[in-house]
Order: structure tokens, then C-alpha cells, then sequence
């Protein structure tokens, strides 16, 4: 459901001092302090769990332009968001993309933002990487499901499996830190965990894995796909010696130390641990439709106030309205007898 911020009369702007922006808290006490931005729904790939085969994506004159995407992440920083991950669909296929990174740094540079990041599946980074660590990222994350070409090609259906190779080792010669995410997938990667996990730590990089969660419809059963982390955690507890430990990136993921390697592991469980308590994000996609929970289909529209206004006003008054209806948490079911997604969209329109 979308509300119209034309209606919003009793929002209340929440601009303040700009230099020294106190976080928006929502109903439930929770700073509002990380902004994720969907820069793009399209992608190069149609990985299984994520898309079907043949989606519809959005006319371009529907997306907010590059400056538009930068105005909007601004207004953010100014009302506390300290940490922004641009992410998609593949937001380094959108044209131009390293024009908002080039932009964004300058709030790296002033000390209003702490981190500028990126999700990506790593197709282009070959190409992008030493351009991201110029624009002042640190630390990126690249989705990677399986070390095996084939099975990449079956996962993601159009990717090319040595491109990403070629974009990891691009990166890390860059000097950006890479974290390797993967999903979960019941029958297709659990037996690669340990394999995965020794690839990624003994090239120092991090790796989490994911549950796969109802977001849209694909072609076959959610339930089907489904593999719940602690079945997995537990599998490499056989194998490796998982101590807990506090470290955390701002985002859900739960980490361990492995032993044996040295390397961290973290587990990002939304079906079998729900973390929403902790929950200090919101979404914002590339028509600028805010949502305050990846699991819910409440939004708010920012992109009328954005364009009606050369003013920031009325954009931070649905900002402020639309934090103040974020809600508690997702009801994630992946079951027989739930047939039906969550949310109708897919992950690629929210950005993970
Ligand atoms: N294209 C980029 C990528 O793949 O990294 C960024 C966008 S993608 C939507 C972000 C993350 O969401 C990826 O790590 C992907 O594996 C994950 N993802 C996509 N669909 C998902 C689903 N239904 N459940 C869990 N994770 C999902
Ligand atoms: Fe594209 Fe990322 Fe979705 Fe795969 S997970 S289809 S790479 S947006």
C-alpha cells in the first residue's frame, strides 16, 4: 500500500541542525541509522531464488535520476542515516552509477556518513572496483552461491561464473574488504558449505549465509528452496569449532570465529531467528518508494514530494510520517500450506 504524502497534513518536518543529525526513532524505540538504496531493478542475472525467468521491470522514466537518488540519500544523512548500502537488482548495470558514488563520498569526506557500500553480484566489478575504493568504500559485499561453474550457471541462469571470479580478485586488489554472502539452498549448495567456507577465509574474506526468504514469485516451491541455518550451523559444527562472538557490521547478521581458519561466519536467519527487534533499517527503491520493512508491503511515496518541491520540507515530512508507521517485524512462513510469497515483490525491487 502506498500513501500519498499530499495527505501527510499533520506530519511534522524533522529537520534539524545539520551538522549533528539525531536519528529518526520509530514507534518502537529503534534509531533509524542505516538506509538501504535499490539503485536499479534490473539485473544481469536471474539467479532461481530471486526472479523468475521472465520478469517485467520497471520503464525508465519511472526511476529516480542519478541527482534525485543523491537528493534523497542527503535527506537521509541529514535525519541520522550513518551507514548506505546501494544495491539493486545489480546497481552496477544501472548506466552512470559511479556519478552517485563520486557524489556520496563527499559525506564520507565530511564525517556525516561512516560507511558507503555496495551489494553486488560481482559481474562488473572488475571494471568498478578501483572507482568504488576511490570513492571511499571500504567494504562490499558479493553474493556467490557455488565454486562450481556449472551449478553458478543452473543457480543464476545467465551469469558467467569466471566473470565474478575476475571481479573478487579485482576487488581485493583494489583494497576493498569482501564478504561473501550466500544463500542457502536445500539441495543445491549445503553440501558445498564447508568448501565455501574454506575458500572464502583462506582468501581473508568473511562469508555469510542467508536463509531464503518468500519475497515474490518464482518459478517453483519456496519450500522447495528452503534450507533453515541451523541445520546448516549445525552440520559445520560437526567439521569446525564455531565460538561466538560480538562482532557486528550494523546490518542482521549473527557472526562466529572459526577456529580451525581463523575467519568469521555469519548467519542472517529471518525465517528461523527473527532479528526485526534490533531492526535500525529502512529501504528505499529506485522510484524512490520507501519501505520500512523488507517483509511488509506498507510504503511511502518519496518521490512526489521529492519532485513537487525544490524545498526539502515536504520530502522530510513523509520521511518522518513513514518512520513513525515502521513496523515491528515480518511473519515469515516458508511452509507447504503457504502457498503464497510474503510480499509480492521480489528481492530485487526492495534490494538485499
Ligand atoms: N544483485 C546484487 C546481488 O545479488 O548481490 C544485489 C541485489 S540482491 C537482491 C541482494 C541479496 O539478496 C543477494 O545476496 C541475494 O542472494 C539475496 N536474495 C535475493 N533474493 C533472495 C531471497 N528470496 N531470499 C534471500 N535472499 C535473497
Ligand atoms: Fe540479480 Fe542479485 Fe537477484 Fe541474483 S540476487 S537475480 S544477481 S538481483
Amino acid at each position: 500500500m502506498l500513501r500519498d504524502p499530499s495527505n501527510l497534513e499533520t506530519a511534522a518536518p524533522i529537520a534539524r541542525g545539520s551538522d549533528a543529525a539525531r536519528p529518526m526513532i520509530d514507534p518502537f524505540g529503534r534509531a533509524i541509522t542505516y538506509l538501504r538504496v535499490s539503485v536499479t531493478d534490473r539485473c544481469d542475472f536471474r539467479c532461481v531464488y530471486c526472479m523468475s525467468e521472465n520478469m517485467h521491470f520497471l520503464p525508465k522514466q519511472e526511476l529516480l535520476t542519478l541527482e534525485e537518488l543523491d537528493r534523497l540519500c542527503t535527506a537521509f544523512i541529514g535525519q541520522g542515516v550513518r551507514k548506505l548500502r546501494i544495491t539493486g537488482g545489480e546497481p552496477l548495470v544501472r548506466r552512470g552509477i559511479m556519478t552517485l558514488f563520486e557524489a556520496l563520498s563527499r559525506h564520507l569526506a565530511s564525517g556525516r556518513l561512516d560507511e558507503l557500500t555496495l551489494t553486488t553480484n560481482g559481474s562488473q566489478l572488475a571494471r568498478y572496483a578501483e572507482a568504488l575504493a576511490a570513492c571511499g568504500v571500504r567494504r562490499i559485499n558479493v553474493s556467490l552461491d557455488t565454486l562450481d561453474p556449472e551449478k553458478f550457471a543452473r543457480i543464476t541462469r545467465w551469469g558467467d561464473f569466471s566473470k565474478v571470479m575476475a571481479g573478487i580478485d579485482a576487488a581485493q586488489k583494489a583494497g576493498l574488504a569482501v564478504k561473501i554472502n550466500t544463500v542457502a539452498l536445500k539441495g543445491v549448495n549445503d553440501d558445498e558449505a564447508l568448501a565455501l567456507l574454506r575458500w572464502a577465509h583462506g582468501r581473508g574474506m568473511d562469508l555469510t549465509f542467508i536463509e531464503v526468504m518468500p519475497l515474490g514469485e518464482v518459478d517453483g516451491q519456496r519450500v522447495d528452496q528452503y534450507l533453515p541455518l541451523s541445520r546448516l550451523r549445525a552440520e559445520l559444527a560437526q567439521h569446525l569449532t564455531l565460538d561466538e562472538i560480538d562482532y557486528r557490521t550494523g546490518g542482521p547478521a549473527r557472526y562466529v570465529r572459526v577456529r580451525e581458519t581463523g575467519g568469521r561466519l555469519g548467519f542472517i536467519t529471518p525465517l528461523t531467528h527473527n532479528f526485526c527487534e534490533s531492526c535500525n533499517r529502512v529501504r528505499v527503491t529506485c522510484t524512490g518508494t520507501l519501505f520500512m520493512c523488507l517483509g511488509q508491503e506498507d510504503a511511502a511515496d518519496l518521490r512526489k514530494p521529492l519532485r513537487g518541491s525544490e524545498s526539502d520540507g515536504p520530502l522530510l515530512a513523509a520521511m518522518a510520517e513513514a518512520i513513525s508507521r515502521k513496523p515491528k517485524g515480518h511473519d515469515f512462513v516458508i511452509d507447504r500450506t503457504t502457498q503464497h510469497p510474503a510480499v509480492s515483490r521480489h528481492m530485487s525491487v526492495t534490494g538485499g
